[in-house]
């Protein structure tokens, strides 16, 4: 048995028996890690606040027959009133889903950990559109994964596309592809591949400022979420969630 101290966030939470929860906390240093929170779902648990979805907190746990089990818990940050927007919770579940899939075990990733921290905190408190930052974490998610999608130059041949009247967006190819190299299909949106770029120069602390017209919103998902489903999956039903609203697809709020 052996005590260790975490700072992390609760990216996903799956109860079990009657008041018991297994937390999975994403960890800047040591990306993901699954904690057992025994009767943390008690009213009267002292686990109960740092054990919610999306809380940032200070844990001690124990290494026990090998799991992890947490004993004490501090909340630094709750990111409460997500729960309170439909569509901010359904654009930080997101967010969460492509962590939980995409950050591995013992995986230190203090870059992702930073993207996951500003995205909620501006989905959270910010004058921000949730579909805004959903596209800015999944671009950014991806490419720090090491699956940028081609912008600039085609994924096929390395041509430079920009004086290109026609580009298209391939999700097999790896992003946007000249005619030569993609013959048939329909034409991406330019200033979509415009507004990707310009989202991957930004800094983290910089997102709140990206304000997509539904419009180009529309078209720079219609390139970039059939390209994230090809490496994570399982965000798939986040993603539903999120596009189902009608204040996101249709931009309102
Ligand atoms: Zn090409």
């Amino acid at each position: 048995m052996a005590d260790t101290a975490l700072r992390g966030m609760v990216i996903r939470t799956v109860d079990y028996r009657d008041n018991d929860r297994i937390l999975t906390l994403f960890t800047a240093e040591q990306g993901r890690i699954d904690a057992k929170a025994r009767g943390c779902r008690r009213t009267t648990s002292p686990l109960l606040a740092c054990t919610q979805p999306f809380v940032y907190g200070d844990y001690q746990l124990f290494y026990h027959k090998n799991k992890y089990i947490i004993d004490q818990g501090e909340v630094l940050e709750s990111f409460y009133p997500l729960r309170e927007d439909v569509a901010r919770y359904a654009a930080a579940s997101l967010c969460a889903a492509a962590c939980l899939e995409g950050v591995q075990e013992q995986q230190s990733s203090p870059e992702v950990f930073s993207l996951l921290y500003h995205c909620l905190s501006y989905l959270t408190y910010g004058d921000v559109e949730p579909g805004d930052m959903a596209v800015c974490f999944l671009l950014r998610f991806l490419s720090l994964l090491g699956f940028r999608p081609a912008i600039t130059h085609c994924a096929g041949c390395g041509r430079d596309l920009r004086q290109d009247a026609i580009v298209r967006f391939s999700v097999e190819r790896g992003g946007a592809v000249c005619t030569a190299c993609s013959p048939i299909g329909r034409a991406a949106d330019k200033t979509a591949l415009e507004a990707m770029r310009r989202i991957l120069l930004l800094e983290d602390d910089q997102l709140a400022r990206v304000k997509l017209k539904p419009a180009l919103r529309k078209e720079v998902f219609s390139c970039l979420l059939p390209y994230a489903l090809e490496y994570l999956p399982g965000i798939r039903k986040t993603a539903d969630m999120l596009l189902g609203l009608e204040s996101v697809s249709l931009g309102q709020s």
